[in-house]
């Protein structure tokens, strides 16, 4: 995925210009089917566009576009707090929405490793002012989130941990206390020598159970 920096001008409804320390990641969607990045880029330099509302970065299918620098302040969480105090990102709703879902996680997740942020500092539009926003997302926001995780922790060079059993599986459960059941074996003496004939016909006969 491309990363574009394309800033748009200082302005007083979308790029006041005024810094900002972010300390969380929001996480919007476009609310517009088939407008890309570029058109959502397009769209905040555009004459007629004199609403008080920006973002930092937008997200699609092939690329990412950052077009306020992300620490000045954008118009994005619908209160003061979450303007001064995040970072925010259009998912866009066109294109391929898998592809759009992958690239909006190795984004984030990339940007949380910069910062050394852990995953509780990605948060939706919705947690700032109760806007149902990111609207395609929030069915689905554990999963992003998981995700994101997943994604975080491979940049960090951590292998996800293994299932710990506490626990033997079902089938050596069974196995075992067919061996007690069938005299083969009391269980309290596990050490004790077993040809090799006779392992191979204590696998040969339980496979034959189980089958039965
Ligand atoms: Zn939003």
């Amino acid at each position: 995925m491309n990363y574009i920096k394309d800033y748009i001008p200082k302005s007083k409804d979308k790029r006041p210009g005024t810094k900002i320390e972010p300390q969380w990641i929001t996480i919007h969607n476009t609310a517009n089917s088939t407008s890309t990045a570029r058109n959502e880029r397009n769209y905040l330099t555009n004459p007629l566009n004199t609403n008080y509302a920006s973002w930092h970065i937008v997200v699609d299918e092939k690329e990412a576009i950052e077009a306020i620098p992300l620490d000045e302040v954008a118009y994005h969480a619908g209160n003061s707090t979450g303007n001064s105090t995040s970072i925010g990102i259009e998912v866009c709703e066109s294109g391929n929405q898998t592809i759009v879902w992958q690239n909006a996680v190795s984004l984030v997740a990339k940007m949380l490793q910069e910062r050394g942020w852990e995953i509780e500092r990605v948060r939706t539009h919705y947690s700032w002012s109760g806007k149902n926003c990111p609207r395609l997302i929030l069915p689905r926001w554990n999963e992003f989130i998981s995700d994101i995780q997943k994604e975080l922790l491979k940049l960090n060079g951590v292998k996800e941990p293994e299932k710990v059993l506490d626990e033997a599986s079902e089938w050596a459960k069974t196995a075992q206390s067919w061996v007690k059941e069938n005299g083969v074996s009391d269980g309290t003496n596990p050490k004790g020598n077993v040809t090799r004939e006779q392992m191979w016909q204590m696998i040969y006969d339980y496979d034959r159970k189980v089958k039965k």
